[in-house]
């Protein structure tokens, strides 16, 4: 039945776009978490009008496809399905910008369209908006992110918030348009999310319901000013306060979109390498070795990251209610502008030392974290990945986690923005790191004035079996405690989706309904957050 499906997909896809050879399928397998999963083939289809016809084939033979967008979902499941034997569809081949409305601020993107093309994109046509790109790098998918539910941080941060306006291939080929999207020379389809009748297209994100073709993106217009504000405690005691401070913030629009504030162990990982000489290869990290690394490179216990823009008047009005909010919450508040960056670009490369620290390493920093902020996609955030990898990352212009067996599983719970609750979130997380011998490296991602989305990778090294064990008991501890007290992640790694799934649910047995009416015969993503 395989062969006879592999023949037909060969009637609408060149040869060449019909993978089934160990060689092409190898780099789909490539992945972060330590998971095995067979690939039957992988099919790389340039057109709607090819995925409904793959789709139709599929229903036929009883194929399972699995779309993916640019497949570097890091820490995640990276391109891998969730279950085994199914064929892999990259949309990678279909990146086009369909278009970008200047005055309205949007783009409407194929699967393939990455981050790194969309800046490029904006910057060669002089078009003065801006996306907000995620920390995964530029060669990410901007609709497999938002699809995810993803986020980056500063304007439009939340990538689902900041979607607006779908088209999907159903699982019987037809094709869905959402929002205003369905009436012909509809003119709002790209500026208003919530259309006309139910709300769709939320169930297409985190699930397995069809797949998507083109998504409309809001865009930031450029501001007159931009800075980025860098926070730093050195206390734990501050952290407390912080949060207070940082939700009144948020709520006031002081931030301008999601701010993070990231533990010292969180800012160290991307900075450094496990020290396993240090460490005569025993883990975790210990204390006093974590302290003084974070202090030679001037890291804070705390350290918070948000953008301010607007008007000049703006810029200047959120600084001062940033002050006055956290004063005495904070041992040191920055703000950097272009100019600033400037001025620092002229210091003396070669033997300048400001703030204790070399200023190349200083400018590289800061230009990443500020560049970011203002919509600059940028790999400055990958080197987490490598923490615990005894090997070094390939010598090539991309840097790949799961290319370069690193290993990493996200953790990421939504928590409320108390100091209650991220207190005893802590309380439960810290001593499962601590017993399974891996350091706890937080961030919490203000992602709106009530909640942090709160991202914790477990780092562990690939090459020890007897890790990866530990590991995997690890994560799944991490899940069941946190679910008992009431802390749920907001996206989950293939490798727990099917424990997530429960017909003891309502909630999930709605899911189970929608499923069987999108998709009868289960072709599309088997197991992806549905059955
Ligand atoms: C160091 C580091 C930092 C990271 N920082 C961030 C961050 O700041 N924010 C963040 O959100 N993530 C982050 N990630 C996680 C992840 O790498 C990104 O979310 C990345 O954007 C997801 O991969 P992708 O864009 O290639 O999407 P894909 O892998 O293509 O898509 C993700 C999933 O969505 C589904 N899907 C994709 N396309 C379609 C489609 N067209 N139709 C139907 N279903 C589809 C598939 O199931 C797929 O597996 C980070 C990872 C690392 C290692």
């Amino acid at each position: 039945v395989f062969d006879k499906a592999i023949a037909e997909f060969r009637r609408v896809l060149d040869d060449k776009h019909v993978c089934v050879d160990t060689a092409s399928l190898e780099p789909y397998g490539w992945c972060t978490i330590p998971i095995e999963r067979r690939i039957s083939a992988v099919l790389r289809p340039d057109s709607v009008e090819q995925i409904v016809e793959i789709v139709q084939i599929a229903n036929v033979h009883q194929v399972s496809l699995y779309p993916i967008s640019t497949g570097r979902n890091w820490g995640y499941g990276t391109a891998r399905p969730v279950r085994n034997d199914n064929v892999i569809v990259d949309l990678g081949r279909m990146n086009r910008i369909i278009e970008v409305r200047r005055d309205l601020a949007y783009a409407v993107v194929e699967p393939g369209v990455t981050q790194g093309q969309l800046y490029a994109y904006l910057q060669e046509q002089k078009i003065a908006l801006s996306l907000n790109p995620t920390g995964a790098g530029p060669n990410c998918s901007i609709l497999g992110n938002a699809l995810e539910r993803g986020f980056g941080i500063g304007p439009n941060g939340d990538h689902f918030q900041a979607q607006c306006g779908m088209e999907v291939v159903l699982a019987n080929g037809e094709v869905l348009r959402t929002g205003f999207g369905h009436y012909a020379g509809a003119k709002a389809t790209y500026l208003y999310k919530w259309g006309l009748g139910p709300y769709l297209d939320g169930i297409f994100t985190q699930s397995n319901f069809g797949i998507v073709t083109k998504i409309g993106v809001w865009l930031m217009p450029t501001p007159e000013a931009f800075e980025a504000c860098y926070i730093t405690c050195n206390s734990e005691h501050q952290l407390g306060p912080l949060i207070e401070g940082v939700r009144k913030l948020i709520a006031s629009n002081t931030f301008q979109g999601p701010m993070n504030l990231l533990h010292r162990n969180r800012a160290l990982i991307m900075l450094d390498r496990y020290p396993w000489d240090a460490m005569a290869n025993r883990t975790p990290l210990n204390e006093t070795l974590v302290a003084d690394l974070a202090s030679q490179k001037k890291i804070g216990i705390w350290n918070g990251v948000g953008a301010i823009c607007g008007s000049a008047s703006q810029v200047r009005a959120a600084r001062q209610t940033i002050r006055e909010t956290l004063r005495g919450k904070t041992d040191r508040i920055t703000f950097l502008s272009e100019r600033k960056l400037q001025i620092l670009r002229q210091f003396p490369r070669t033997s300048g030392v400001l703030l204790n620290m070399n200023i190349a390493e200083l400018l590289k920093t800061l230009e990443g974290s500020y560049g970011m902020l203002k919509g600059v996609p940028s790999q400055m955030a990958l080197p987490l990945a490598y923490w615990r990898n005894r090997a070094s990352p390939s010598l090539q212009s991309e840097i790949n986690p799961a290319k370069d067996r690193c290993g990493l599983m996200w953790f990421a719970p939504v928590i409320p923005m108390t100091a209650e609750d991220v207190t005893a979130f802590r309380k439960i997380i810290e001593p499962i790191f601590r017993e399974y011998r891996f350091e706890v490296c937080i961030t919490l991602t203000a992602i709106n004035a009530r909640c942090f989305d709160a991202t914790v990778p477990l780092l562990y090294d690939r090459s020890d079996p007897e890790e990866i064990r530990r590991a995997q008991t690890c994560y799944d501890t991490l899940v069941r405690a946190c679910r008992l007290d009431g802390y749920i992640p907001y996206r989950l790694g293939i490798q727990s989706m099917q424990e997530e799934i429960t017909n003891q649910d309502v909630f999930w047995r709605v899911v189970q309904k929608l499923k069987s009416a999108l998709d009868p015969n289960g072709i599309l993503a088997p197991g992806r957050y549905a059955p």
